[in-house]
């Protein structure tokens, strides 16, 4: 896809998960590694439903601004993601409200922050980690996304939002709304004791459907009976 394709797609997913509330103001933000090894990246302060595709940022390999408006100060949180997950095309970043407010509870496992509710979460999420809160821009939320290793593509920042890898920007959006959602659905049945996928069912989706979940890394070459 050229590279003015590429950008008016990061404007219209852009547009579409604003006017959806799924990220309010000028919150949020997209990237796009591009085969050069540079970048595209929405500006900071630039609310994804009224993006500018000549306004958004082009970096070189070495994250050095090439062409339009500053980029977001949450740059370190993409980079570092880009870095442990190596296939990664594209990062979506919201301030989605139900995926905020899963960060809060006491109860979250910070290396399984949902539990297998449905099959298309762990097929498009797949398992999603919790970081602690870090202050927008801080560049230590990347010393604590690279301590993951690359396993999780879906990451809650406590207290902000997801974030989250895709090998297209497509995937990462529609992987960021199934979280959205999943986290939404937890919040329904919260106390409600629901019955989630067995653990049976949630191996039949990783052998039928090649998932690749952190929890099923240590069964690798062993029978699952
Ligand atoms: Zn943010």
């Amino acid at each position: 896809m050229s590279e003015s394709r590429l950008r008016e797609e990061i404007c219209r997913y852009g547009r579409s998960l604003f006017e959806r509330g799924l990220t309010p103001g000028s919150s949020g933000n997209i990237s796009l590694r591009l085969d050069d090894g540079g970048w595209l990246v929405t500006p900071t302060n630039a609310s994804l439903g009224f993006l500018d595709p000549a306004r958004i940022s082009r970096l070189d390999s070495t994250g050095g601004l090439v062409s339009g408006d500053k980029p977001t100060k949450e740059i370190p949180l993409h980079a570092a993601l880009y870095e442990s997950r190596g296939s990664a095309r594209a990062i979506v970043h919201l301030h989605s409200t139900h995926a905020v407010a899963l960060t809060m509870l006491p109860e979250i496992d910070p290396r399984a922050a949902l539990p297998p509710m449905t099959p298309y979460y762990l097929m498009r999420a797949g398992e999603t980690a919790l970081v602690p809160y870090y202050r927008p821009g801080d560049p230590a939320v990347a010393d604590a996304i690279r301590g993951l290793a690359g396993k999780y593509s879906s990451v809650l920042l406590a207290n902000h939002g997801p974030v989250v890898a895709g090998d297209s920007l497509e995937a990462a959006v529609f992987a960021t709304e199934e979280l959205e959602e999943t986290a939404r659905l937890y919040l329904l049945l919260r106390n409600l004791n629901p019955r989630y996928l067995t653990p049976d069912q949630v191996s039949d989706l990783v052998q039928t459907f090649g998932l690749d979940l952190p929890s099923h890394h240590d069964h690798d070459g062993h029978d699952h009976g």
